[in-house]
């Protein structure tokens, strides 16, 4: 249940998603357009870091994974090879009253009787199935001929490439294939900020392996990406690895968890972790006409694999870390005095902006300069923001506000006026201690380097 305290918190960061520039209402002057969002500078920022970050961990430090990039445009006979034009449905149900469509999950149960949750509306039509794939045309002719639908999940397109990609990499059973981008779903009802879009990022795995190898992966890749939200940030106490009982699963999946968060509004799905069996790859085997076999050079065997998919969704885990990085502390002002400040913790690895440089005084030719300095040094190995304006403290906050996890401030003492062993020295100001050191200026990048890897 959402306790005030909890919708406070979410209108707060939704404001300040909007006032710092992460996300923004998508055709906003045209009024808005629903499930659509798009990302501000400091949003795109945070998004390219956790897709690197999964990139990284995911493709770039195995050996067993391999990427690809896959078309959004889908062929109408890989969707009726997957189920998805017969299944991907949601039951809808029409409010007579309001006229609102929604999801049966959606409906209040008032002592067994089912209500709009808009206006409490007791007039509701039968359930009937709405398909949540976007289909398009291709080409001048819009008929059954030239039908093609926009991804529902990127999963899709490494099944139909698996040949072809075993066959490129040489990769042995077990292997995976990566892949991160757009998938299309026509939600009856977005909501929840980001959360449940129209438009949104997949970051999938389909990880091939032998049958009897399956349900033991399955253990092993929910506790590798419950490592990896950790390693963002998110604290494991935060996050529940649900196991899907067997009326909820996928006919064909011999076990599902969902990586679920306690987000502000409820404790909701960041990941599914699915044991698929062998489904997909048959099922396209049977379709295509094509072999989608893997021959075991050892046993002489040739098989179907079977697939473990740890499938994310980018969106939703850029809104976990914002919500989890949201903090409302006091810190001091200019004179010393603890004042109410917004701090976004986000673990440096995510955060968009790594470091803000400031020189103590803006009209001070030689502090500008030597802050101009750094921040042509620093700026080859992380985002680095330069302000000069207002007073001190009021830049700390600006960038507290936005996650920036390391200040560094140029003073007299850089100058070495006063003390020439302090000449190129700076303070270097943590975000969440507020602790300031000093370092010399040559010390900088590696020191940061290593704090934000
Ligand atoms: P839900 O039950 O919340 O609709 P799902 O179980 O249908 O999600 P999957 O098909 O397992 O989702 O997709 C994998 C991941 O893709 C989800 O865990 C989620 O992070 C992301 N995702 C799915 N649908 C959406 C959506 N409409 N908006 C944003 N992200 C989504």
């Amino acid at each position: 249940m959402t306790t005030p305290t909890d919708s406070q918190r979410m209108e707060k960061i939704v404001s300040l998603c909007k006032r710092r520039g992460f996300i923004f209402q998508s055709s906003e002057i045209y009024g808005g357009l629903n499930g659509a969002w798009d990302y501000g500078p400091l949003g795109v920022e945070l998004k390219r870091n956790l897709k690197n970050y999964w990139w990284r961990v995911m493709v770039h430090e195995r050996d067993d994974v391999v990427g690809m990039d896959g078309a959004i445009l889908t062929h109408p006979e890989v969707l009726r090879a997957s189920g998805h034009v017969e299944g991907f449905s949601d039951p809808m149900i029409d409010c007579r009253s309001c006229k609102a469509h929604l999801r049966i999950d959606q409906l209040i149960d008032k002592k067994g009787v089912k209500q709009c949750p808009n206006c409490g509306g007791k007039d509701l039509t039968e359930a009937r199935q709405f398909n949540l794939m976007f289909e398009t045309h291709l080409g001048a002719a819009a008929d059954e001929s030239s039908i093609a639908y926009l991804r529902p999940e990127t999963a899709q397109s490494i099944f139909v490439q698996f040949k072809n990609i075993l066959e490129v990499s040489r990769k042995k059973l077990p292997f995976g294939i990566a892949q991160i981008g757009k998938a299309f779903r026509n939600e009856i009802n977005p909501r929840n900020f980001t959360f449940r879009s129209r438009e949104f990022e997949q970051m999938e795995l389909e990880y091939f392996c032998r049958a009897e190898e399956g349900m033991q992966l399955l253990d092993y890749w929910l506790k590798e990406r419950l490592k990896f939200y950790e390693n963002i940030g998110i604290p494991r106490e935060k996050l529940h690895a649900r196991e899907v009982p067997d009326d909820e699963r996928a006919f064909y999946s011999k076990g599902t968890y969902d990586i679920e968060y306690d987000f502000p509004f409820g404790r909701q799905e960041l990941e599914g972790v699915a044991y698929r069996t062998d489904y997909d790859l048959s099922q396209h085997q049977k379709a295509s006409g094509k072999s989608l076999e893997y021959f075991d050079e050892e046993t002489k065997q040739r098989f179907v694999p079977h697939v473990v998919e740890p499938s994310a969704g980018v969106d939703r885990t850029v809104l976990a870390l914002i919500c989890e990085a949201y903090a409302e502390d006091q810190a001091p002002d200019e004179k010393g005095k603890m004042e109410a400040r917004v701090v976004l913790r986000f673990h440096p690895r995510m955060a968009p902006i790594k470091c803000g440089v400031f020189p103590l005084l803006k009209n001070n030719e030689q502090l500008v300069a030597k802050a101009k300095e750094i921040v042509d040094l620093l700026r080859p190995h992380m985002t680095v923001f330069y302000d000069g304006s207002g007073a001190i403290g009021r830049r700390y906050r600006r960038q507290d506000e936005i996650g920036t996890p390391f200040g560094v401030t140029i003073d007299f003492e850089t100058l070495g006026e006063k003390d020439a062993s302090l000449r190129d020295t700076v303070t270097l100001r943590d975000r969440d201690s507020m602790k300031q050191e000093r370092v010399a200026i040559k010390d900088l990048p590696s020191i940061l380097r290593d704090r934000i890897a």
